[in-house]
């Protein structure tokens, strides 16, 4: 029986690699695990970037002239935009947030020599999902366009070149906002998973079943989990509740909390205010699978991932 990648029962301990002790023929992928996916520590990628050469976005399909900026404080330029739908008539929203961004740079894998970037693939997805779903009725309201964070960052926000814990944990809350700001109907957010054993592919989907719409949220994770394993041909990995990830998170305060802060309650000095609308975390591929890198990489790859979330998205939402 398959289980989620990160429950905390199949996740060995992790240990930070550092600069020193990282070889290019140790292994061809370097390796940080769903839990970096979701809490992010860049400091782990470090080094890796520095061996190898970058590769950026395989095309820039952000949606156009036609943005309009969401109406919340703090943000960055590019970030919580909205788009109308393609025929100026939509009623239903669909918020869709690119993981990761800026210097957070999400898990890193490689294929075929280069670097493949969570944070590159998931704008990449996200922005071509913006596209289908604008031209099918939908107005779609993004996280982020830009390589960037979603929260305008402080001096303080930063050390060593890698975002703070704390400004983590205030961009994912600004994401909700943007999400509530933007009166999304739907809240897509886009990650792509990582594991220690190369061998290890799939695709699985993350839902909070402790929001009064957790039923909601259960049939939108699984409407978007069967067209991703439909549209891909992956591995059906599964549908899980977000407290399954068990995260060692970066604080006590995450730790206790024990949900992602995007689509969990309420938690006083935590998060005061929750996204309002159903919503899924989905990990289409690995990136740490070098076939599935490959794919997650490609323009056609990420081409095919956007068009199953779309079918997701409607076969949830039903026509606009
Ligand atoms: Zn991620």
């Amino acid at each position: 029986m398959t289980r989620p990648i990160a429950k905390s029962a199949n996740v060995a301990a992790r240990t930070r690699r550092r600069q020193g002790s990282w070889s290019p023929l140790r292994s061809a992928l370097i390796v940080a695990l769903l839990l970096t996916c979701v809490f992010s520590l860049p400091t782990i990628v470090d080094a890796a970037r520095s061996v190898l050469p970058a590769r950026g976005p395989v095309a820039d399909t952000t949606p156009g002239q036609v943005a309009g900026q969401v109406t919340l404080s703090g943000v960055q330029p590019g970030a919580c935009l909205s788009f109308p739908a393609g025929d100026g008539h939509s009623s239903k929203t669909v918020f869709i947030d690119p993981g990761h961004g800026g210097l957070d740079p999400g898990v890193v894998g490689v294929t075929g020599g280069h670097q493949v970037l969570e944070k590159d693939v998931a704008l990449g997805v996200g922005t071509r999902l913006a596209t289908l779903l604008r031209d099918g009725g939908y107005r779609v309201v993004m996280s982020r366009t830009k390589d960037s964070s979603v929260m305008e960052l402080g001096p303080s926000d930063t050390i060593a070149g890698a975002l703070t814990a704390s400004a983590e944990h205030r961009d994912l809350l600004m994401r909700a906002a943007c999400a509530n700001a933007g009166a999304a109907s739907v809240l897509v957010s886009i990650h792509f998973d990582a594991f220690d054993d190369p061998a290890v592919g799939g695709t699985e989907t993350f839902y909070d079943a402790e929001r009064p719409f957790a039923a909601e949220n259960r049939r939108l994770a699984t409407d978007l989990q069967t067209a991703l394993v439909a549209g891909l041909g992956t591995t059906n990995r599964g549908v899980w509740t977000d407290d399954q990830l068990a995260a060692p998170t970066l604080t006590a305060s995450g730790s206790l909390y024990g949900h992602l802060i995007e689509l969990g309650p309420p938690a006083a000095g935590w998060v005061d205010n929750p996204s309002q609308m159903p919503g899924a975390l989905v990990e289409p591929l690995f990136l740490t699978n070098a076939a599935e890198a490959s794919l997650a990489s490609s323009s056609s790859g990420q081409q095919r991932v956007a068009a199953a979330l779309k079918t997701g998205v409607e076969k949830y939402l039903g026509h606009p």
